[in-house]
């Protein structure tokens, strides 16, 4: 019989966890594969680790602590990295994503015919909607910018065989985006679809910062466009400022110089220095990636673990 493992990354999830675990279990022994559930505690600062060492007595129960917070991408490399199942699977702790469809991932997966089965949300119900406005936005974006399909509504909550999680391990990139990176590799992917699911307990972890910097992570790490686009602005500004010192010449041979103008000057030196700053903000975050790249520092530290 095949093994799936089941990654569950944990951030201050004491008040959810219970409620997941008890409703994973009504689940798995249906499944037609063995399962292992591997919860990595990404630094909580709350009892999660106490739960999970508590958990972990049961059989098939591992769990993985960090030294600190390392975010959710770090807290999913490094479940792919510990999984030791032909299957391994991604799902929150707090029951968004829906263990039912587990079933059905497997039995797609067990046909051969796809190497991953992925969902995604064809609601944002229950969700902000300033949340759901900038979500928006941010796909509509990133697709015109960026050659790699990145899904609107992807959920990271999906199911991979061997060959794939090889794959994506394969990519030991510190700036981690993993929706882009599961379209980079290729593979065979089936989409499910599903409407969302409120918060069993407990509060969302990703503050307006926290996605706007992971909205810049996508965009830095899965398009160069918006280099072309700082060289374009440039080329367009010192376009219009030849056009304006050739009316400016042309106006003083004609009409003589009157000392009047410094305000429109002002508005100009504003306007190109803002521009500028603008390019050199997104020359820098390409810089600070590459830096953060050429130190090779390891994407999580893990403090704790359990023992079997
Ligand atoms: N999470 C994590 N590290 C973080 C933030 C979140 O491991 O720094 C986990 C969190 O515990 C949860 C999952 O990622 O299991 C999704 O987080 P959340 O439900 O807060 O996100 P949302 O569903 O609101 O997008
Ligand atoms: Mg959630």
């Amino acid at each position: 019989m095949k093994t799936l493992t089941i990654v569950v990354p944990c951030y201050n999830e004491e008040e959810a966890l219970p409620f997941f675990y008890k409703e994973i279990k009504k689940y798995i022994d249906d499944l037609p594969v063995k399962v292992e559930l591997l919860f990595i505690n990404d630094g909580s600062k709350d009892g999660t680790l106490e739960i999970l060492r508590k958990f972990s007595k049961e059989k098939n129960v591992n769990y993985l602590s960090f030294s600190r917070n390392f975010g959710k991408e770090a807290a999913m490399y490094a479940g792919l990295k510990e999984a030791t199942g032909d299957y391994v699977v991604f799902m929150d702790a707090d029951l968004q994503d829906p263990p039912k469809l587990l079933k059905e991932m497997v039995e797609t997966l067990e046909e051969g015919t796809y190497d991953s089965v992925a969902t995604r949300r064809v609601t944002r119900k229950g969700e902000p909607p300033i949340r759901s406005f900038f979500s928006k936005l941010f796909y509509k974006l990133i697709a015109k910018f960026s050659n790699t399909d990145i899904v609107d509504g992807a959920r990271d909550y999906r199911m991979m065989n061997r060959s794939m999680v090889d794959a994506v391990l394969s990519l030991t990139e510190y700036n981690r985006f993993s929706k882009g990176i599961f379209t980079w590799i290729g593979f065979e992917t089936k989409w499910i679809t599903y409407e969302n699911l409120p918060r069993v307990a407990g509060k969302t972890k990703w503050s307006f910062y926290k996605l706007f910097k992971y909205a810049i992570e996508a965009f830095t790490s899965f398009s160069a466009t918006p280099l072309v686009l700082s060289s374009l602005f440039g080329i367009i500004f010192c376009f219009i400022a030849f056009l304006m010192i050739l009316v400016i010449i042309i106006r003083t041979l004609i009409f003589g110089d009157p000392t009047s103008g410094w305000p429109s000057l002002v508005c100009i030196i504003f306007l190109v220095s803002g521009v500028q700053l603008f390019c050199l903000g997104i020359m820098g975050q390409y810089l600070s990636k590459t830096y953060l790249e050429t130190k090779k520092r390891p994407i999580y530290i893990v403090k704790e673990r359990n023992k079997k």
